[in-house]
């Protein structure tokens, strides 16, 4: 392979910098071309394709975001609009594309490789939700800027007689709620693993506040499970704590990446690129004990999810 193209798709999350710049760096070591594609697959589709070199993506290691910008093009879909996409890479002599992005980037990555472009996925999201992965680019930076908040939320909570109810990000992923929750030490995590039962929640707090005297308490709860306003009120309506609900909200998304989130992202481009060089595609990339290793998208994209349950047995003990 000669030359490759790299895009960032879907939600954008920090360490997709570090990735974009592993991906070019390996590969024009290796003496292999590299096209950044802006705006993800609608860049592709529309051409909006340029040169990268070493020194376009220096400075960026540290940086949140992704200099070639996001984007979703959901009528990527049909074949006649990837049809297009092809013919402006081939136009190109681009033969080989690394994706960085979330499961619906994958399934537009398997798609263009079934197309002739051998594609590799790169988990990209704040979320962890790509079950194939341990880890994905981004949630160990998103998890450090949750827990910093929490933490300042309880500082106030506590002088206040206060239930702080945090709602994160995750798109139906609880791990950036359970880890949170684990790292600073909430009294209840709500999660899709765990389930909401609002009058049990609300006995909980009934108890925290009258049994155990507790002076504040931190709930947290991952996003799309209940309106946290109305969920606050009723706390303070039917315990003794006053309830006031934060949704964290985008700023989950920004920030520098963490040492690990730049380290995965140089360690997973890497791997990417030498998948290609070897002529492979319709690969993506994972984190798992540790050892950066490739899966087939299609087997990615059916893999059952593996059980939270230990670490939600080990917050349940911590509380
Ligand atoms: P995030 O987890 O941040 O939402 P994502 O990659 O899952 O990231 P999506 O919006 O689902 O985000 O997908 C990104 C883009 O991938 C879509 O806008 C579309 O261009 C392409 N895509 C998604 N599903 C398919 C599919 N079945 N076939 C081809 N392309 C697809």
């Amino acid at each position: 392979v000669k030359r490759i193209g790299v895009l960032t798709s879907g939600g954008d999350a920090p360490g997709m910098n570090a990735a974009i710049r592993a991906v070019t760096r390996v590969a024009l070591n290796s003496g292999i071309e590299v096209f950044g594609i802006y705006d993800g697959y609608k860049g592709m589709v529309e051409g909006y394709i340029e040169p990268l070199t070493k020194a376009s993506v220096g400075e960026i290691v540290d940086r949140g975001g992704t200099i070639l910008g996001s984007a979703r093009l959901p009528e990527f879909k049909d074949v006649e609009v990837r049809a297009k996409a092809v013919t402006q890479l081939k136009k190109r002599g681009i033969e080989a594309v690394v994706v960085i992005g979330g499961d619906g980037s994958y399934r537009g990555a398997l798609a263009l490789t079934e197309m002739g472009i051998n594609c590799i996925g790169i988990p990209g999201t704040i979320d962890n939700d790509i079950v194939c992965t341990d880890f994905t680019i981004g949630f160990d930076t998103a998890l450090t800027t949750v827990v910093e908040a929490i933490d300042k939320l309880r500082d106030t909570s506590n002088s206040h007689h206060r239930c702080s109810i945090v709602e994160v990000m995750g798109n139906r992923c609880g791990d950036l709620a359970l880890w949170s929750g684990i790292a600073c030490g909430a009294e209840i995590v709500i999660t899709s693993d765990t389930g909401f039962e609002e009058s049990e929640v609300l006995e909980r707090l009934r108890d925290l506040d009258l049994i155990k005297k507790k002076r504040h308490a931190i709930v947290v709860i991952s996003e799309k499970i209940t309106d946290v306003h109305q969920f606050a009120k009723k706390v303070s309506l039917n315990t003794g704590f006053s309830g006031r609900a934060t949704i964290l909200g985008h700023v989950q998304r920004g920030g520098a990446p963490t040492p690990s989130d730049r380290i995965l992202a140089s360690r997973m481009g890497e791997k990417a690129v030498d998948l290609l060089m070897q002529g492979i595609g319709g690969q993506c990339i994972s984190i798992r004990e540790n050892q950066i290793v490739s899966v087939p998208i299609e087997e990615a994209l059916v893999m059952p999810r593996t059980s939270r349950k230990p670490l939600q047995n080990l917050f349940e003990r911590l509380v």
